[in-house]
């Protein structure tokens, strides 16, 4: 059966598929780039916070005891894009005419509502950037006292010429330096460095900047990628196990925290390097500053101009999961359509199997399949190759029902236990009953009807329909309470 020592995951490093061996017998630690909290997170960064919540569940699935660490990015993410390198964060301040904490408050809520609805599990840890400046100026120091960062006008930059001298940077990102030149992520004051790719670790404040804090070169705000390498080390280790994020992230962002962490620790910080490919959408990477996005309450509303419904967040964590994470995928309102009819067919048969007839023998190998399924995501977390499996057992379930196949008790059992282990505990899906939850005004309005009814059946001395209602009601915890100004209810 499945063991600890099966797993393989791709590594975006060595770009092979390697054994997973953790550094602690047992135990994982793994680090995954968060949001920049500056905006509504759209189904594009879900996808990839998804991505690494499978990896989460299959890894505690197999027993591993998982500290999984991802960070909020709320300061010092500035844009380059060819305009202004202003913080998102304190451009959406002044426009929604908000403090700068308030931004951050209100999106990481945001994440955090729109993750839950999606059943995604919390990580362990998740750190701010603006939590651990100290640890972000220490990191600067260790990084100037090895001889690879300088200071101009206040501002800290990384030496990249200096640090290539005696390491491969752009060994993540397949990147030659001479061509990072014109690619890299710029910042304000460009001058103020050496080499065009030499990238902040920290910045001078200008007056309107409001974020700032006090370090021995000026007050001011750290670099970007420096949180990360601050975060990860603090509670993973100088070396951990996994690191993951959106496959965009690998340059400048990874590239930079592994010369930001070898520069530090002279160590390789991430024995297993995980990037998610992207959400497309029009064939177009899904993305904020394009427009070219959707938001997952449009989806779960209905209240949008590119799908024909609304959709479950289990049957759009579904539809994302039926591809491989490394792939590519396109989103579309056909392809959601046919993943909902999938979903829907893997759940009706989840409900069957109860139900299924008892016979002496098993016409399939159960445990063969229960193998196969794990196989699978033992292959670098390949879910379509699950999903696929799932769906044989459904075919099989549908089959058994008509007598095409048969089950003994104990298949069943094992049946039964495979398809939730994988479908609930595995991929987080929920059944379809807790997917397509009443709203708070259509619950009251069902309830009242069912007061209504029973008012109608005391008026009539109908004692025993009246009793019911009540009694059937309580029993679900809503509580009717019978007063003067006509009955009320409570949930409990
Ligand atoms: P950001 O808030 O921009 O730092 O992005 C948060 C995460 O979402 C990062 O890991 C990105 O790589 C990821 N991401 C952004 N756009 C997409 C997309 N279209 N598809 C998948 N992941 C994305
Ligand atoms: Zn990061």
């Amino acid at each position: 059966m499945q063991t600890l020592d099966n797993l393989f995951i791709y590594n975006s490093l060595t770009k092979t598929k390697e054994k997973f061996i953790p550094i602690t017998k047992g135990a994982v630690g793994m680090y995954v780039c968060g949001p920049t909290v500056y905006s509504n997170v759209h189904l594009g960064n879900c996808r990839t916070f998804l991505s690494f919540d499978l990896v989460f569940r299959y890894l505690k699935h197999l027993g591993y005891k998982v500290r999984y660490v991802r960070n909020i990015t709320d300061a010092g993410h500035l844009e380059n894009d060819g305009e202004s390198g202003e913080d998102p964060i304190l451009k959406k301040a002044r426009i929604e005419q908000l403090e700068p904490m308030e931004v951050v408050q209100k999106y990481t809520v945001d994440f955090h509502t729109v993750m839950a609805k999606f059943n995604a599990l919390p990580p362990s840890i998740e750190p701010t950037a603006t939590g651990h400046i100290i640890e972000q100026i220490e990191i600067i120091k260790k990084i100037m006292d090895a001889g690879y960062a300088y200071e101009k006008n206040g501002s800290v930059y990384f030496d990249v010429l200096k640090f290539s001298e005696s390491h491969d940077y752009g060994k993540l990102s397949g990147r030659q330096l001479e061509d990072m030149i014109s690619n890299t992520r710029e910042l304000a004051a460009q001058s103020d460095k050496k080499n065009p790719q030499d990238f902040a670790l920290w910045k001078k404040a200008d007056p309107q900047h409001i974020m700032r804090w006090p370090s021995p070169w000026s007050v001011g705000f750290p670099g970007w990628h420096l949180e990360c390498t601050a975060m990860s080390t603090k509670y993973l280790g100088e070396t951990f196990d996994i690191h993951g994020g959106g496959m965009d992230l690998k340059f400048p962002h990874h590239e930079c925290e592994i010369a930001q962490a070898e520069a530090c620790y002279e160590t390789a910080p991430v024995n297993y390097w995980m990037h998610s490919n992207m959400l497309t959408l029009n064939g177009r990477k899904m993305a904020k500053s394009t427009g070219n996005f959707i938001l997952p309450e449009q989806m779960f509303t209905g209240e949008n101009d590119i799908l024909n419904k609304p959709f479950a967040p289990s049957v759009i964590k579904f539809f994302i999961y039926q591809a491989h994470y490394r792939s590519i995928l396109d989103f579309s309102s056909d392809a959601l359509e046919a993943s909902e009819k999938g979903y829907n067919r893997l759940m009706e048969a989840v409900k069957m199997i109860e139900n299924l007839p008892h016979a002496k023998t098993n016409s399939i190998d159960i445990e063969s399949w229960r193998q196969q399924c794990y196989d699978a995501m033992n292959d670098d977390f390949n879910s379509p190759i699950l999903i696929a499996q799932l769906f044989e057992a459904a075919k099989w379930i549908y089959a058994a029902k008509e007598g095409k196949e048969t089950f003994t008790a104990e298949g069943i059992q094992l049946l039964q236990k495979t398809m939730n282990d994988f479908l609930f505990d595995v991929l987080g899906l929920e059944p379809p009953s807790n997917t397509i939850g009443l709203s708070e005004s259509k619950l009251n309005a069902v309830i009242n009807l069912l007061i209504e009814i029973r008012n109608h059946a005391r008026e009539n001395k109908d004692f025993a329909t009246s009793d019911k209602i009540r009694d059937r009601l309580a029993a679900e915890g809503i509580q009717l309470k019978d007063g003067k100004e006509g009955t009320t209810f409570q949930l409990n």
